[in-house]
C-alpha cells in the first residue's frame, strides 16, 4: 500500500489523482492532501476518503476555521519534513507550484510532478535534487515510458504531440474577437483554467519542450513538436536508427497520474480502455508560427535560460489573467510577453529565492501595466 500526499487535491489533476486511488483502494492510500481555496470541499474528502491530514495552504480563504484542517503552506511544509509519503504529487497550477516541488524534494520524497512550471523556473535546481522525477504531463508520462526502453544514446529526437486546442482551424482574423469563454473551452482535454488558456495560445507546448529538456536532458534543438488533433499519440521518441516509439490510449489524465503512482510497475487496472478500431484517423501537421507566436518565443527563452523562462512563465500568467478579466484581446497574451522579454536583461543560474522574488515581482509589473 503506497502513502500517497496530494498537493491541489481539489484542482482538475487533483480530482483525477482522487479517481485513480479510488479505483485502486487495496494499492493507494491518500495520507495527505492540500487544497488553497475551497476548506468545504477539503473536509468532505478527508471525511469520506479517510486522510490522515488536510492543509489549507491559503489560511486567509477558510472562513471559519475548522479543527478538521490545518492552516498555512508552513504546516504544509512542516508534515513534508517529518512524514513518510511514497510518493507526493504536485498538482498546483502555475509558479505557485514550485515551493512545494522544492520542499517535497529536499525531505526526499519521491515527486510525481504534474507542475511543469516548476522545471520551467527551476529546472537546473530541481533535477540537481533528484535524478528520478516522476512526470504527470501526458507527453512526459509518455516519453518517460518509451525512453524506459532506451538507452540515451539511442535517441535522436523526442517529439511532443500537441492537440492544437481549440483554434486550430479558427481563420487568423478572427483571434482578436476570441473570447476568454471560447478560449476555455479545450477540444479533447478537460482542465484547469491557465492551462487551458496556455493550451490555446500552445505555450503550454512551449513550457513542455522545457520540461523535457530537463526531465531528460535532452538538447533544446533535438526536441520537437507536431500538431496532433486526436490526442491518441501521447508523444514519441525518435530512434537514430530511424525507428519512431510511442505510447497512445484515449485522452486521459488518470493513466499518467496511475504510472506515476505504480511506478515502476503497470499495475492492472481499467482507469482507461482503448479500443483501437474504435479510434478515429489518427493525423499530424505542423505548430504554424503566425498562429501559434508563443510557442516559438517560448523556445527561445527555454535555450537562453537562466531567469529568462520565470520572466517569459511571470508575464504569461499576468497576461492570462489580463485576459480572462477581458482587460486585452487573446492576441495581447502574444504581445504582453514578447514586449515584456524583450527588454528583460537575462540572469544566470539564479537561485531559488532569485527566482521566487523575481516571479512575483514580474508579474505585479505585467499585471499592473494595464
Ligand atoms: P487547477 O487550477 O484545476 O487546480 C490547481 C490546484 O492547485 C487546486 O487544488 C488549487 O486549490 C491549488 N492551488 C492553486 N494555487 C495554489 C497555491 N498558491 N498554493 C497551493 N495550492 C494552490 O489546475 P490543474 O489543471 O489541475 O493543473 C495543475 C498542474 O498540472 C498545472 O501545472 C498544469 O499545467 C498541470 N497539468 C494539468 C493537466 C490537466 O489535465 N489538468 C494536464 C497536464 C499537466
Ligand atoms: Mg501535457
Amino acid at each position: 500500500m503506497k502513502k500517497i500526499a496530494i498537493i491541489g487535491v481539489t484542482g482538475s489533476i487533483g480530482k483525477s489523482t482522487i479517481e485513480v486511488v479510488r479505483r485502486h483502494p487495496d494499492r493507494f492510500r491518500i495520507a495527505l492532501a492540500t487544497a488553497h481555496s475551497n476548506p468545504q470541499k477539503l473536509i468532505e474528502l478527508k471525511k469520506e476518503l479517510n486522510i490522515e491530514d488536510a492543509v489549507l495552504t491559503d489560511p486567509e480563504n477558510g472562513a471559519e476555521k475548522n479543527s478538521a484542517v490545518l492552516y498555512g503552506q508552513e504546516e504544509l511544509f512542516r508534515l513534508l519534513a517529518e512524514k513518510e509519503y511514497d510518493v507526493v504529487i504536485n498538482a498546483v497550477s502555475g509558479s505557485a507550484g514550485l515551493v512545494y516541488s522544492y520542499q517535497t524534494l529536499k525531505n526526499k520524497h519521491a515527486l510525481a510532478l504534474a507542475n511543469k512550471e516548476s522545471l520551467v523556473l527551476a529546472g537546473h535546481i530541481l533535477t540537481k535534487m533528484s535524478d528520478r522525477i516522476l512526470p504527470v504531463d501526458s507527453e512526459h508520462s509518455a516519453l518517460f515510458q518509451v525512453m524506459s526502453g532506451l538507452q540515451k544514446s539511442d535517441v535522436k529526437n523526442l517529439i511532443l504531440t500537441a492537440s492544437g486546442g481549440p483554434f486550430l482551424d479558427t481563420p487568423l482574423d478572427r483571434f482578436s474577437e476570441i473570447t476568454p469563454k471560447q478560449a476555455l473551452n479545450h477540444p479533447t482535454w478537460s482542465m484547469g483554467a491557465k492551462i487551458t488558456i496556455d493550451s490555446a495560445t500552445m505555450f503550454n507546448k512551449g513550457l513542455e519542450v522545457i520540461e523535457a529538456h530537463w526531465l531528460f536532458g535532452i538538447e533544446y534543438s533535438r526536441i520537437k513538436a507536431v500538431i496532433h488533433p486526436q490526442s491518441i499519440i501521447h508523444s514519441c521518441v525518435e530512434c537514430k536508427d530511424g525507428s519512431i516509439l510511442s505510447q497512445m490510449s484515449r485522452p486521459s489524465m488518470q493513466l499518467p497520474i496511475l504510472y506515476a503512482l505504480s511506478y515502476p510497475d503497470h499495475i492492472e487496472s481499467d482507469v482507461i480502455q482503448t479500443n483501437m478500431l474504435d479510434l478515429p484517423p489518427l493525423t499530424f501537421c505542423p505548430i504554424e508560427k503566425h498562429r501559434y507566436p508563443l510557442y516559438f518565443l517560448t523556445l527561445e527563452a527555454g535555450k537562453a535560460g537562466g531567469l529568462m523562462p520565470s520572466a517569459m512563465n511571470a508575464a504569461n500568467e499576468a497576461a492570462i489573467k489580463l485576459f480572462l478579466e477581458n482587460k486585452i484581446p487573446f492576441t495581447g497574451i502574444y504581445r504582453i510577453v514578447a514586449d515584456y522579454l524583450n527588454s528583460f536583461t537575462n540572469i544566470e543560474n539564479p537561485d531559488i529565492d532569485t527566482i521566487l522574488e523575481a516571479n512575483s515581482h514580474i508579474f505585479e509589473e505585467v499585471y499592473n501595466s494595464k
